[in-house]
């Protein structure tokens, strides 16, 4: 095995989705003053069955912070397993929780 294909089996695809029981949390930023966002998703009640495609679901949301008047749109396609298939946001981006975390001690240190 060669240097580079050892490098890349051990780069990680950053996980966007934290799965907890009936929930699904994401973390977001906002593009325009940096304010951090938890979101919460009911997989019960806010996955909407994806129609265009067999057994995925989809997810809206609209962040509004307390800070500046920007909105982030996020949607979300997961697969039945609720896995991230893929995601389009605008308005902001998505974190990590790693990220999300250390962006927040940092906001308050
Ligand atoms: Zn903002």
């Amino acid at each position: 095995m060669d240097v580079k294909c050892w490098f890349w089996k051990r780069v990680k695809k950053p996980k966007y989705i934290t799965s907890q029981n009936e929930l699904l949390i994401f973390y977001a930023q906002c593009g325009t003053c940096g304010e951090l966002f938890r979101t919460i998703i009911r997989k019960n009640s806010e996955l909407s069955q994806n129609f265009e495609q067999e057994n995925t679901y989809e997810v809206h949301k609209e962040l509004i912070g307390s800070y500046c008047p920007n909105r982030i749109h996020v949607h979300l396609w997961l697969s039945q397993g609720l896995k991230l298939l893929k995601q389009t946001v605008t308005g902001g981006i998505l974190l990590t929780e790693e990220e999300y975390t250390r962006l927040k001690e940092e906001k308050n240190a």
